[in-house]
């Protein structure tokens, strides 16, 4: 899902960003999210209802690209037919390439004008990445020590001992791309169904890693909603890993042009912003799932709360906000992934503080009316 897929959320002009040649591989070069490479002035652009982001997410990069095989991915080696790995899609945007080098420097030079209060290395599967990666942290540690780092770990290439290391490197916050919630579906669409070498035991064991080397709030996993799991299945994993002391990052299932999942639907939005206000209330409010009531399809009926209080979450916007690593508000998103996982005419998770006009038309749509949010 490329901004050509729907109303481009970002005009943008990039002089010799774009032009990606073989050479161009980690830890020397990393790819950025278009909104990084906009709030860096790498590349000139403006975003829907947005200036910025506050996470420069970087991606570790080369030619020959991912070696897994994700079904919802834009990285994934299904896509090699389809297009150079410089021009492949991620999480619905263009990710331009740079010069690390040059990166750091803008950042020292002060040319976010501050607003950076993350980065983010994400890895991929490629032989590269675990050593790539303590480089590309190690630099960063030393040279831009103000601005923590998260670490969008790859599972299946790391040994407990590559965790210790990255946290003696300096890293903040180490986070698990769990992605899909149920065994089943961690199998049919990252492992055996698809080829691909991702094992849902090893993406736990990982987890469980993190919370012992990292401790309490320091670590937290990604969760997809929307690949087939119930809300009750998605907000029981939400709760092991609060339980474990970790935080949930939700993405809304939004298909990816190109992907094998190209035509799974995009996800409910009733769904969606259920989950998203449950999982707030586990994450933040120390509720609990079990102290919900869900229907028989497992959908969430009762919050656990007393109407008042969920009108208070509601009517202040921030469970519907992106959700990721904390930046100066420890409830606020620094990982704001402007339309990340949803158009700007949709808006599924708000890179920004939703106005009064956004939460009537959430309500609606709690309430299964199919409204669209964000203009
Ligand atoms: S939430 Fe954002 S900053 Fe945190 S690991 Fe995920 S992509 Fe990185």
């Amino acid at each position: 899902m490329s901004t050509t897929q729907t109303t481009q959320p970002v005009q943008f002009y990039r002089p010799n960003y774009h032009v990606k040649t073989p050479q161009m591989r980690s830890p020397e070069y990393v790819q950025m999210s278009t909104a990084a490479a906009i709030t860096l002035g790498l590349v000139a652009g403006k975003m829907h209802r947005t200036s910025c982001t506050h996470c420069l997410n970087l991606l570790v990069t080369y030619p020959e690209g991912c070696r897994a095989n994700c079904a919802y991915c834009g990285l994934a080696r299904h896509r090699e037919e389809a297009r150079d790995y410089a021009d492949r899609n991620f999480i619905r945007v263009d990710w331009p390439t740079a010069r690390y080098d040059e990166v750091i420097e803008r950042v020292k030079a002060g040319s976010d004008k501050g607003r950076f209060e993350r980065m983010c290395i994400s890895m991929i599967t490629h032989p590269n990445s675990n050593d790539d990666t303590f480089v590309l942290l190690e630099r960063w540690t030393r040279e831009v020590p103000a601005v923590p780092v998260s670490i969008l770990s790859n599972p299946t290439t790391l040994d407990k001992d590559d965790l210790i290391r990255m946290r003696g490197l300096g890293a903040d916050i180490f986070t698990v791309a769990l992605d899909a919630v149920t065994p089943a579906i961690f199998d049919r669409t990252r492992g055996r169904g698809v080829d691909s070498p991702h094992h849902y035991d090893k993406y736990w064991q990982a987890i469980e890693w993190a919370a012992e080397i990292y401790g309490a709030e320091k670590f937290g996993a990604h969760l997809i909603c929307g690949m087939g799991e119930t809300e009750r299945e998605i907000l029981e994993v939400a709760q092991k890993i609060r339980d474990l002391g970790g935080h949930n990052h939700m993405f809304a299932f939004f298909p990816e042009r190109g992907s094998l999942m190209e035509d799974w639907p995009a996800v409910d939005k009733g769904q969606w912003r259920r989950v998203q206000l449950a999982r707030f209330l586990i994450d933040y409010r120390a509720k609990r799932v079990d102290d919900m009531a869900f229907d028989e399809s497992g959908r969430v009926v009762d919050f656990g709360v007393a109407k008042e209080v969920l009108e208070h979450e509601i009517a202040a916007g921030t469970p519907f906000r992106t959700s990721g690593c904390p930046g100066k508000n420890d409830e606020v998103s620094a990982c704001n992934r402007p339309y990340g996982d949803s158009s700007p005419t949709d808006i599924l998770s708000f890179p920004f503080a939703p106005a009064k006009r956004d939460l009537a038309a959430i309500r609606r749509q709690m309430d299964g009316k199919p409204v669209k949010v964000g203009r």
